[in-house]
């Protein structure tokens, strides 16, 4: 989906030809963000299915048919997973054996129960539960977490319940029947403790959770921006052709670079600061400056977002200091909650 009249997107976006106005540039923004709710043949039994976040909160979704049995990629929103359960049945009547949660947030994970009944097993990486244990108090006895927050914003996750994943692997699983073959892999910590990607090595398809998203949606709060940067560089020698991310559009291998070349970049600028000795004020206060600087950098400004910025810069500069920015604005905390009812965790 890269190549377009022999010019790639990135040259496209980065304006690399000199011929390409804006028409042609809202054009391709166009075919670039796909169709959100609709079933997309990858191969011969893989489907992606980009699911409706602005509307929903959903994430993206993936099947693959084995001869007996079909497996899930992620579990979605109670809601996401009714969307794409009649989709699945209407291109096979072989049971959903398997709903493989790529992480543990309730975009991903929450739609457990869903698949639960229908007769499949939540499947996962051990760090799944470990991040579950933190942030799932509820569930495991203690006062309520993230699972209650979430179900006061959301009716489908208020009419569910929480269903951690009971098959786990510690680093890798693999799914073969001779016909196809799948891999589930974890490479290290990322956007949490417990990523884990879907790989399929006959088609160089890879699965990627939100260690990989395409668009404005890196949420960092869980995991390590200095250790996800080394995660994606395990993923990227897998040699994927096809990257089907956790959110936004699927692309090419082109995805997992950007995706990456952002959080370098991010720690560029940040490092750039931090080594000139400034203040944690001064740092917030020269926002607006670091945003434009990576925003006029066409292979990564489509991740560069006016909301989650702050919350990704300051995660970074805390990796880098060990401190937080002073005092939250007012606006930023209901920011945070509103998107915390909606996703199942805070915004950034
Ligand atoms: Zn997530």
């Amino acid at each position: 989906m890269c190549e377009q009249g022999g010019v790639t997107r990135r040259e496209l976006l980065a304006g690399g030809t000199g011929l390409v106005g804006l028409a042609a540039l809202e054009e391709q923004a166009i075919a670039e963000a796909g169709e959100v709710n609709k079933v997309d043949p990858i191969a011969q039994d893989v489907y992606f299915h980009e699911g409706d976040l602005a509307g929903k909160g959903h994430c993206n979704n993936g099947w693959i048919v084995f001869e007996d049995y079909v497996l899930v990629i992620d579990a979605n929103f109670p809601s996401g997973a009714e969307e794409i359960l009649p989709k699945i049945r209407a291109l096979t009547p072989k049971p959903i054996r398997f709903a493989f949660d790529t992480h543990h947030h309730g975009d991903h994970a929450y739609g457990n129960q869903t698949w639960v009944d229908q007769g499949a097993v939540p499947v996962a990486h051990t760090g799944v539960i470990d991040e579950m244990r933190k942030y799932e108090t509820g569930y495991y006895g203690g006062k309520p977490g993230r699972w209650e927050e979430t179900a006061r914003g959301r009716a489908d996750v208020k009419a569910s319940r929480l269903k951690p994943p009971s098959v786990l692997f510690p680093r890798e699983l693999i799914f073969d029947d001779g016909r196809r073959r799948v891999e589930l892999h974890h490479f290290g910590v990322a956007h949490t403790h417990g990523d884990a990607f879907a790989w399929l090595p006959k088609e160089r398809i890879l699965f990627t959770g939100d260690a990989c998203v395409n668009g404005p949606y890196n949420f960092v709060g869980d995991g390590s921006v200095e250790k996800w940067v080394r995660t994606l560089e395990a993923a990227k020698k897998l040699g994927a052709q096809v990257v089907c991310p956790g959110h936004g559009p699927r692309g090419d291998s082109d995805v997992l670079d950007d995706q990456q070349r952002f959080f370098v970049s991010l720690r560029d600028a940040v490092g750039r600061q931090v080594t000139a000795k400034k203040t944690a004020d001064e740092v917030r206060g020269s926002m607006d400056a670091m945003r434009a600087e990576m925003a006029a950098d066409g292979r990564i400004a489509r991740y560069v977002g006016k909301d989650t910025f702050p919350a990704q810069a300051e995660k970074v500069y805390t990796e880098m200091t060990g401190q937080r920015f002073p005092g939250a604005s007012a606006e930023v905390e209901v920011a945070r909650l509103h998107h915390a009812h909606r996703h199942g965790h805070v915004m950034g």
